[in-house]
């Protein structure tokens, strides 16, 4: 890649096309790596960077924990294959760097006192670079810290400025950063407070201030994405919560309650509510909204059917117990409780996966016509 002629067109846009106060279009994705606790994908422009937040997490070796606050590790890694010509793999003088100032970036944010001796890990990956990786990097890490549920005061935005044919330009494209005359990466606070800052070249006192002013504008627009990205994944998140609550807390259909109503707990942690209508009838309501009904043909047996057209058998063992078998072999038992009334059997339903021994068909034919009582 050789020096372009020029930087600017005749309308003053930059070779990709952009204002000189325009930064790059940024997606970000939040919660891409189920093995981290927070993470997020970045694409900025060209640069594709991924982070990963592990922790808070008792830090070892022992020795190096810190009994009144976590310890934040940061680590920015650039893949071989990121760069035009491969990079060594490993850490360099470079990454060692960045990940070190970095580190610091977030050091003002984070509140690691509410995790002594902890360590909270973050990862950077550079996958593809085209200048401002750092950048890219701490604003992923920010997503992905927030997405861990790190306690942070704010989330941390960070963009270059730089010096390109003696203008400023805002977040320095490949081109602008290799041949330009300055670049100034910056990172900063959702209040500007500056908690990066790094230059490369020089600015005259005015420019320096100019070119402060200008990031700080990038920056703001980045915090705007970054909070959008969250608000994105934790609306979503928040919708599906209500929608399964709603799922969960439906009301079952109303039903005029006996008095020796009961709600029982099965084994699985359903409940099931079993109500006598009369001498005769019962039903069994699940929590899913799957209705039983259970119709007693004499004191000792009584037939059950299920909505979807499975039979199963009621049949009282002895003065406790029933069992209830499905065709497919599902084994329900339920436990008999004495109503007040009149010693109907009704049950605490508790549903079983075992198997059962006997064929179904065979259970219903024996079931039916068995007269014990249980009385
Ligand atoms: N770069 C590269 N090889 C390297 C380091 C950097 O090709 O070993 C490229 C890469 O595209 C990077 C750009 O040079 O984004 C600018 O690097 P710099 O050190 O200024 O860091 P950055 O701007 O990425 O934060």
């Amino acid at each position: 890649m050789s020096k372009p002629e020029k930087f600017f067109d005749e309308n003053g846009l930059r070779l990709d096309g952009r204002r000189v106060d325009e930064i790059r279009p940024m997606k970000i994705e939040v919660g891409v790596l189920s093995r981290a606790d927070g993470s997020c994908y970045l694409e900025w422009g060209n640069n594709k960077v991924l982070a990963g937040v592990f922790g808070p997490r008792e830090l070892h070796p022992r020795r190096m924990q810190r009994p009144d606050t976590a310890i934040v590790r940061y680590r920015y890694n650039m893949a071989a294959f990121s760069v035009e010509d491969r990079i060594r793999p490993g850490p360099n003088r470079r990454s060692t760097e960045i990940s070190k100032v970095s580190r610091e970036a977030f050091e003002p944010v984070v509140l690691t006192h509410l995790y002594p001796s902890a360590v909270i890990d973050v990862f950077a990956e550079v996958l593809q670079a085209d200048a401002g990786t750092r950048t890219a990097a701490i604003n992923a890490a920010a997503i992905a810290l927030a997405d861990a549920g790190i306690p942070m005061k704010g989330l941390v935005s960070a963009c270059a400025v730089g010096k390109v044919d003696g203008k400023l330009v805002l977040d320095l494209g490949k081109d602008e950063d290799n041949y330009g005359d300055a670049d100034l990466p910056v990172a900063m606070t959702q209040d500007g407070d500056v908690t990066l800052i790094q230059m490369d070249g020089n600015f005259t006192q005015d420019e320096f201030k100019e070119a402060m002013e200008l990031v700080k504008v990038g920056c703001k627009q980045i915090l705007e994405i970054q909070r959008e990205a969250l608000k994105g994944k934790f609306s979503q998140s928040e919708t599906e919560e209500i929608e399964n609550e709603a799922v969960i807390e439906a009301p079952a259909p109303e039903v005029e309650k006996a008095e020796n109503e009961k709600v029982v707990e099965t084994e699985d942690d359903e409940m099931v509510e079993v109500e006598t209508e009369d001498d005769e009838t019962v039903e069994v309501e699940t929590e899913d909204d799957e209705t039983v009904e259970v119709e007693t043909e004499d004191d000792e047996t009584v037939e059950v059917e299920t909505e979807d057209d499975e039979t199963v058998e009621v049949e009282t063992e002895d003065d406790e117990t029933v069992e209830v078998e499905t065709y497919d072999e599902e084994v329900v038992e339920t436990e008999i409780i004495e109503t007040e009334e009149d010693n109907e059997n009704v049950g605490n339903v508790v549903m079983e996966d075992d198997e059962n021994d006997k064929e179904p068909d065979e259970n219903i034919d024996e079931d039916i016509g068995k007269g014990e009582t249980n009385e």
